[in-house]
């Protein structure tokens, strides 16, 4: 492994010139090596290198048009980064049982897109509304919706949110009524990412009577050229421009009962096993995000300069940058450790959201924090500042907020 890092007792003046001069960087990528294989940095690598080469020169157009092109999807897929962590019987790379440090590749290297938006709509594609496909899915449903999608020939949204219901999932009121061998649906969902131009929706319904709470839901694999849906609006949104999201809904809408994912009524079940990859890619990209943020902003404050000297040179804002450093260090390793409970199949309920929580705010934090650095630069489109401030306020809200994660740690200590 790499290190050039200086002993710990300096047993030279040289050595101990060493161990107070060199700034290290915030973030030293050899201790990546201790979960991160060669094969995920070559990974990684190539997605960065698609980033940088085909996605951040157009990212600012795809934000004015509020969409980034279909053909993304399928150049992923094409380039094998949709399923990368999937099992090699649906294309992926990750053996014989998935490997989720591809994802946590995955979901580290988008930011190097610059675009959240299109960050957002690329995870709920490869790790929001399809892990639950390659958990339960028939082998059919698997060469229907799941393959092609991490191909990036079908595009896939996760219908769970609802106009009147979000935290409180248990409550959702969209029906599926069964009448023979088909599925009769009826309702609407609210806050559909990919939702204007999804091919399939990985949607929860109520298959129990009214009332059945929890124990009535079930998860279905839904396709949008079925008689009777309809997407009613994009939402117009503060950030994550480049991101479609859609308030869609559902007349007697039938399908075939083999869509059925899994069991009828555990789908509440389903849900929350699946919300576990979610709000993980979710910390990872916090973090990365928040490690990029503060970079830059530490670039531009020792370029920049006020009362003759640059600003990184005054007291507070080092000290601002230190705390913000360590808080970064601290929300990594939390989030890995994690990622390795949850990719060895061990219990990480409590870890995971532990994780989303802490990142989630602190990504918000260092936002708020780099872009008062920046001054009125900050405030104006001119520096990604500004578009990582918008973007990243989603992070405390979408996939669970950081109320009902405080509630799942409370639950999970036995606080209530
Ligand atoms: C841009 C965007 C993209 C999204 N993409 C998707 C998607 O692809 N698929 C999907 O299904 N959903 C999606 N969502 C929805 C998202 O998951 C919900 O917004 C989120 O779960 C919160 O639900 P809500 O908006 O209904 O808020 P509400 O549940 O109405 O909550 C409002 C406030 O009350 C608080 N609150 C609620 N319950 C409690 C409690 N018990 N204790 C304390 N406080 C509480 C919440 O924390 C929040 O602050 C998206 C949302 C956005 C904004």
């Amino acid at each position: 492994m790499p290190t050039s890092r200086p002993p710990r007792t300096p047993t030279s003046p040289e050595q101990s010139q060493l161990l107070t001069a060199p700034p290290e960087p915030c973030f030293d990528a050899s201790m990546l090596m201790t979960f991160f294989r060669e094969e995920h940095e070559i990974f990684r690598r190539s997605v960065k290198s698609f980033l940088e080469k085909e996605v951040a020169p157009h990212v600012d157009e795809w934000e004015r048009a509020e969409l980034f092109p279909r053909e993304i999807f399928k150049r992923c897929g094409e380039l094998g980064f949709l399923g990368a962590h999937y099992p090699d019987d649906v294309g992926g790379a990750g053996g014989d049982k998935g490997d989720f440090w591809y994802s946590a590749a995955w979901a580290e290297a988008l930011v190097h897109g610059r675009c959240a938006g299109l960050a957002m709509g690329l995870m709920v594609q490869s790790d929001m509304a399809t892990p639950i496909i390659g958990e339960l899915g028939t082998r059919q449903q698997k060469e229907e919706f799941l393959i092609p999608a991490l191909r990036g020939e079908k595009i896939a949204a996760l219908g769970v949110s609802e106009p009147n219901c979000g935290s409180d999932v248990a409550s959702i009121r969209t029906t599926a009524r069964r009448v023979g061998d088909e599925y009769v649906i009826n309702g609407a969902k609210c806050w559909i990412t990919n939702g204007t131009r999804a091919d399939f929706i990985t949607l929860a319904v109520r298959t129990g009577a009214e009332g059945s709470g929890y124990g009535g839901i079930s998860l279905v694999l839904f396709p949008t050229d079925t008689k009777g849906f309809k997407v009613n609006r994009k939402i117009k949104k503060i950030g994550n421009h480049a991101s479609d999201t859609a308030e869609l809904s559902f007349e007697d809408c039938r399908i075939p009962v083999r869509n059925l994912l899994g069991e009828e009524n555990a789908g509440f079940y389903y849900i929350m096993m699946n919300f576990q990859g979610e709000r993980l890619v979710a910390a990872l990209g916090a973090v990365a995000g928040a490690q990029q943020c503060l970079d830059e902003t530490i670039k531009y404050t020792s370029e920049r300069s006020a009362f003759g000297r640059p600003i990184l040179k005054f007291q507070v804002w080092r000290h601002t940058f230190a705390e913000l450093a360590t808080q970064i260090e601290a929300a990594r390793w939390l989030t890995y450790r994690a990622v390795d409970l949850f990719n060895r199949k061990e219990e990480a309920v409590k870890e995971i959201t532990m994780a989303k929580l802490f990142a989630g705010e602190l990504a918000c934090k260092v936002a708020d924090r780099c872009l008062q650095a920046h001054g009125g630069f900050g405030y104006s489109d001119e520096f990604p500042i500004s578009r990582y401030y918008r973007d990243i306020r989603l992070i405390t809200i979408g996939g669970g907020t950081s109320e009902i994660m405080k509630e799942i740690i409370s639950k999970r200590q036995g606080w209530g």
